[in-house]
């Protein structure tokens, strides 16, 4: 049985052979896969499955998937068929797409499908005792089978290969995206690798092709009402409140589960959800973020080189003061963008903009974190300063801004930030948890409250885009019942029921809303803008630095 555990002391694991033949494709792909143990199950992914489920469906009982392991030849594999011909045994290896076509357009095996049909050959002949001198591929595109002959040299390839893995398998780092840039259009991986951005930040000249976007569909689920429960039924997740129908939720259209207050959530439905990659967050009854849970593999390597990056003094304060030039600067801009038509707005924001601007100049010159927290608390107080000027005079006046206010929210604009930036948060730190970071350790927030210090420093990049402009848009738009959708108590306003649905709302269409990244110069939604910049900032310390945090509003 393969189940991925290996006995202190035992044998060095044996190479699944799908794993050569990633290993043939990319060395970087076999890393990811088999290292990192990264996977993403995409169309492409899906349908070879689907294709290996209808042989076995057509061929009944002619065909039985087996699993062979050889400690000799150091691989493990799972063979699509075997048959009997003319006295010899002939391993099968089924594939989705089109041969290759030489130049008399004959058609021939792709190299990675050669490795592969020979590793199981190898396997096959040391299980039966006997020599088996071909294997077959069979490309369903074309409907073509390619005869492979398993001569000497192929075998050695084999060896090599394996050699290859395993010495890959001891790396910490991963190793460089392929030269052949070709590669990456039909990698299943390429949106969690991101090629593209690693070849712009090496040569700034390029023009990086797209090849991040990941089931962008999949939309956030937030269970809000009290005593409503989710459980599961198949790859459903079933959500049941405590009066009406209940509703149904295939898994792969989900990309979070948020439960609210008193909302339940069964160990089953857990399960289902960390087996596919859907985040689930709790939020207590009065917004604050409790965690979050999330599943990308065991990420050793990610978090090895985390660690080692942010044991060092300088790198910190590097990535931070690069933090802080993006979050003041987007302040600046949100502000200056706001009072761009009005005279009179923009009058009263001058001093704001001067102290932003000042601000600005002395980043890079700060000396040390405390320095920076200076610079950056003291950018943050002047952009609130200008909050007050920029909301248009006809804003109801129990809508107005009076100040910052963070725990308890003493008006109703702090009482929509504060639920704001706790959603916010919980996306950052389900984007880290997708990537394989540890969001307790962090380059500038230090540890002092429960929320996880990178998502703390991540987060600063998207409290203007995502939560401030969606607010002020909101309010402008005339989205806010004073009386309905806030509750007063003494000094402190907090959200109704209601009103925590409708932020909820605006927070998420924000969310979902594409926008043109100013650095990799394609458009993504801002939900999988925090995912590229959780895995930009991985790459500062995994061998393609300087992407990070350089994007900027426009
Ligand atoms: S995206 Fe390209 S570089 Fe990355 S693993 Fe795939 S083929 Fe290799």
């Amino acid at each position: 049985m393969d189940d991925g555990l290996e006995p202190a002391g035992s044998a060095e694991p044996t190479v699944r052979v799908g794993a050569l033949h990633a290993l043939m494709y990319c060395e970087r792909l076999f890393y990811l896969e088999e290292v990192e143990e990264l996977r993403v199950a995409d169309a492409a992914v899906f349908a070879g499955r689907a294709l290996h489920e209808e042989i076995a469906r057509e061929e009944g009982d002619r065909v039985e998937r087996f699993t062979l392991e050889s400690g000799a030849l150091g691989m493990r594999g799972q063979l699509d068929a075997i048959r009997r011909r003319d006295g010899q045994w002939i391993p099968y290896e089924h594939k989705r797409g089109r041969p290759r076509r030489d130049s008399a357009k004959k058609a021939e095996a792709w190299e990675t499908d050669r490795i592969q049909v020979a590793a199981y050959a190898m396997l096959l002949e040391e299980a039966v005792g006997e020599p088996v001198r071909e294997g077959r591929l069979r490309y369903h595109k074309e409907d073509v089978t390619v005869r492979v002959a398993i001569d000497d040299d192929l075998r050695r390839e084999v060896h090599a290969a394996v050699q290859r893995a395993r010495e890959l398998r001891r790396f910490v780092d991963r190793p460089p995206v392929t030269a052949n840039d070709r590669l990456c259009l039909r990698c299943s991986l390429a949106p969690v690798c991101l090629p593209e951005e690693e070849r712009l930040a090496r040569e700034p000249d390029w023009q990086p092709v797209n090849l991040s976007v990941l089931d962008d569909e999949r939309e956030s689920l937030h269970v809000v009402s009290h005593g409503t429960r989710v459980g599961r039924s198949g790859e459903e997740l079933v959500v049941t409140p405590l009066e009406g129908e209940k509703t149904k939720f295939p898994i792969r259209t989900l990309g979070h589960l948020v439960l609210h207050g008193g909302s339940q959530v069964t160990s089953q439905a857990i399960h289902l959800c960390v087996e596919h990659e859907v985040a689930v967050s709790w939020f207590t009854g009065g917004g604050r973020f409790v965690g979050t849970i999330g599943s990308n593999g065991p990420a050793v390597q990610r978090r090895v080189r985390q660690f080692r990056a942010l044991s060092d003094e300088a790198t910190c304060l590097a990535l931070a003061k690069r933090l802080v030039l993006g979050k003041v600067e987007g302040q600046l801009r949100y502000v200056l963008r706001a009072t761009r038509t009005a005279p009179s707005k923009r009058e009263a924001v001058e001093g704001a903009v001067e102290g932003m601007r000042r601000v600005l100049r002395q980043v890079a010159h700060a000396p040390d974190l405390s320095t920076l927290l200076g610079h950056e608390g003291e950018g943050a107080s002047r952009y609130f300063s200008a909050w007050a000027g920029m909301l248009d005079p006809a804003v109801d006046e129990r809508l107005r801004y009076t100040g910052r206010s963070r725990r308890p929210p003493r008006d109703r604009i702090n009482a929509l930030l504060g639920f704001g930036y706790a959603l916010l948060l919980k996306d950052v730190t389900a984007g880290l948890l997708a990537v394989g970071l540890e969001p307790a350790l962090g380059f500038y927030h230090q540890p002092r409250s429960s929320a996880p210090p990178l998502a703390l420093d991540l987060m600063e990049l998207f409290r203007v885009p995502l939560v401030d402009m969606a607010v002020v848009a909101s309010i402008h738009r005339g989205q806010w019942s004073p009386e309905e959708d806030f509750v007063v108590t003494g000094e402190k306003v907090w959200l109704s029921d209601q009103g925590r649905k409708k932020i909820i709302d605006v927070y998420e269409r924000r969310k979902a809303e594409e926008w043109k990244h100013s650095v990799v110069g394609y458009s993504l939604s801002y939900g999988r803008m925090i995912e590229l910049e959780a895995r930009l900032l991985e790459k500062e310390w995994s061998g393609s630095p300087g992407l990070f945090a350089r994007f900027r509003l426009r």
